[in-house]
Parts: C-alpha cells; structure tokens; sequence
C-alpha cells in the first residue's frame, strides 16, 4: 500500500478488552465490566494514549488499523465514534486504509452496524467457531448459528462488502462431518475471508480445569480436520495464505499480513502489543492499571510493562517463524536484503531435512511448508530456531 510522501506505512492495533461474558476456554486479554463508567473511563484512557503517540507517529502513515478484544462491538456505538474521531485526529490515516473490526453475533444490530460502517471500518471479522448450537453451547459463547445469520445479514445490510468468519476445530464432541457442516454452512454465504483456529486449552481457563473431562477430538482426527478443510475451502474459492487463514483472491487482510512480515504497529489500550522502531513492547492487561496509568498524572502505575529492543539474531528468528506461516514461506533473496545474511546457510540447511518428509518445499526463491508442514510447523520451528534459547 502506498502512503504519502515520505510517510513510513503503520499498522493500529486497538484494543478493547470487554465482553459480554467469558467463553470457556478464553484467555485473551478480556472481562466482564461491572459498570458503565469502567467502559467509560477506558475509552478516555485509550483517547490520552492516542494522543500521547501523535507526535512520535508524525513520519507515519496508518494503513491498516484493526480493533479487537475481547468484543468491540459491545461497546456502545457512540464509544466506536470517540475512539474512531480520537484516532483520525492524532494520526494520519490513509484514504484506502483497511479497518477491521471484531464483532461477536447478539451483541449488535443493524443500527449499530451501520454506524459502525459510516465510522470508516470497511472490514468486519466475525466470531462464529461453530455452525453447531451444541458445540457453541460446549464453548460457552453467548450466541446461536441464527444470531449469527442474522448478524451477518446485516452487516451486509449496512455495507459491509468485506467480511471474515472464525470457525474452530479441536471443539469438545466435534467429529470431521459437524466440522464440514460448519464450513459448508459458511462458505454458502460466501464471506470474503475464512480464519480456522484449534482450540487451545490454555492454563487458567474454566475449560484447563476440567480438561480431563472434556471429550476432545485426538490429534489425528484434528489433522484430518485441518487437511480437509483446506481443500473443501480451496475448492470454494479460498485460498491459504497463512496457517490459519482463507481469502478469496484480493481479501488478505491486510493488517495481520504486517504481523507475519514483520512490519511496525502500534497497539493501543490493555495488553496491545507493539512493534515500533525496532523495540517490541507490550501495555499492562490489568484494566485499573492502564486507565490509572494514562488517567492520573504523575502515577507510577507504568502503562508500558514489558519492553525489548531486538537484536539481529532476534529479529531474524522472529522473522522466519512469521514468514514460514505463510503460504508464501520466506524468500530467499528477500532475507538477505532485509539482514544481509544467507537464508540458505543458516536455516535452509536444516529445513531442507524435512523435504523429503513431505513438510517442506523449496523453490528458487522459497522455502515453505505444505499442508502437512504446516500442521506440524511448531515443532519444525522449534527445533531449527533458537528462538527463547540461550546463547547461539
Ligand atoms: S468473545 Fe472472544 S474475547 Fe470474549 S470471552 Fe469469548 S473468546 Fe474471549
């Protein structure tokens, strides 16, 4: 995307950290808020950060912004416009940017979609993760397949011409067949994007406590899952183009694409992560602390908790286990002008073990992974990089 005259390209992450209720397995950076004026005070939180970057974003440019959670759509829309006129006063946002926004299905209606669309996001991303109403039930959300329908009928009412749906796999009870009937169910509205994600059972979570109980599908069956529904998605039309993501020619989106190339963005708000300049750094998930920290003048509540500039070996680790999530893996020609460094030497060598395994492909100028690579790319990656290692 260009951007105007001298203008370095940014991506904006904003986050809103609040939703309706807590789904089972969740653990982003997300709560249930017990008032309104919580809500309240976080959006002037988030408007004080916003101004408090403007200067230092002077040499940019925004061209994609994207605003997540938890569920931004809980939000009142008249918060969506304070944040949304917030970021178009202290940033130059550009004509063509893409705007995302995350929307759960029952916690909107057409009114708010439409004000939503004139508040300039020209993308929605849609939390379903099942067709099924038992295995919705079994997460935990809050919504039906029909809220869903209805949701995203209209969203397209209100203009909406670039939509994305989640779906989830690894779901308690689910089998391939309730998997495609999600993904076919999908696919016959024909959204512009498709995201497929595992479930994760992650430590802390209501579904972590009775992770024994629960009746998951085994790992064979998951990668089944995920074979299959790459190619039922390629025959519909949508092609990956990252581990976990679908789009119809042209619909990439365009932001997440800045994460896997490593290129700068600014998240705004609890627990946004940012990579600016060359440092990552990530903001407090506790919501008091990062309302008082931007809120109280001279409190000692630090906003910003973790900070890292990388260094060369860092950022070219960084770089190969976001590019090779790609369908497009890492270019060879393109490493070696980013870091003037052999792609081949240091990592080619090693990946080059898994060809003919069937997990890896290389052509003149790339290194991949298949179908089957992807599944297993963790641990490929684990094992090559020294990524969270000691020394060389
Ligand atoms: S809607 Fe999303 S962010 Fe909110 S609790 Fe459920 S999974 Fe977490």
């Amino acid at each position: 995307m260009a951007t105007g005259k001298n203008r370095k390209p940014l991506g904006l992450y904003v986050h809103i950290p609040f939703c309706k209720s807590k789904c089972e397995y969740c653990d982003f950076c997300s709560f249930v808020p017990n008032s309104q004026a919580v809500i309240e005070h976080y959006v002037d939180a988030l408007i004080l950060q916003m101004e408090d970057w403007s200067d230092r974003c002077r040499g940019y440019e925004v061209d994609t912004v994207y605003v997540g959670g938890g569920t931004p759509t809980y939000l009142d829309p008249k918060h969506i416009s304070r944040i949304f006129n917030a970021m178009y006063d202290n940033f130059r946002v550009s004509r063509g940017a893409e705007i995302s926004m995350e929307c759960n299905p029952a916690t909107v209606d057409f009114r708010a979609l439409r004000r939503i669309r004139r508040a300039g996001v020209n993308r929605l991303s849609i939390g379903l993760q099942s067709a099924n109403d038992s295995e919705l039930m079994a997460l935990g959300r809050i919504h039906t397949f029909r809220d869903f329908r209805a949701t995203y009928d209209d969203a397209r009412r209100a203009g909406f011409d670039n939509i994305s749906v989640d779906l989830m796999y690894g779901i308690p009870e689910q089998t391939e067949q309730s998997f495609i009937y999600s993904l076919s169910s999908v696919t016959a509205l024909s959204p512009e994007h498709v995201s497929l994600y595992a479930l994760k059972i992650e430590d802390g979570t209501p579904f972590a406590e009775r992770r024994d109980s629960l009746s998951l599908p085994d790992e064979d069956t998951e990668y089944k899952m995920y074979v299959r529904a790459s190619s039922y998605l390629a025959a519909k039309g949508y092609l990956r183009y990252e581990i976990s993501n679908f789009a119809k020619e042209g619909q990439e989106c365009r932001h997440n694409l800045k994460y896997w190339h490593c290129d700068e963005y600014l998240g705004l708000g609890a627990g946004a992560h940012s990579y600016f300049e060359g440092e990552r750094f990530a903001a407090t998930r506790s919501v008091r602390d990062y309302i008082d920290g931007l809120e109280i003048i001279n409190n000692d509540i630090k906003v910003i908790v973790s900070s890292d500039s990388i260094d060369s070996r860092e950022s070219m680790e960084e770089y190969v286990m976001l590019g090779m999530r790609l369908e497009e893996g890492v270019s060879i020609s393109e490493f070696k002008k980013r870091f003037g460094v052999s792609f081949t030497e240091r990592y080619g060598v090693l990946l080059d073990e898994y060809i003919d395994d069937g997990f890896v492909v290389k052509d003149e100028d790339h290194y991949r992974f298949t179908s089957a690579g992807m599944f297993v790319s963790n641990f490929i990656l684990s094992g090559i990089l020294n990524f969270g290692k000691d020394g060389e």
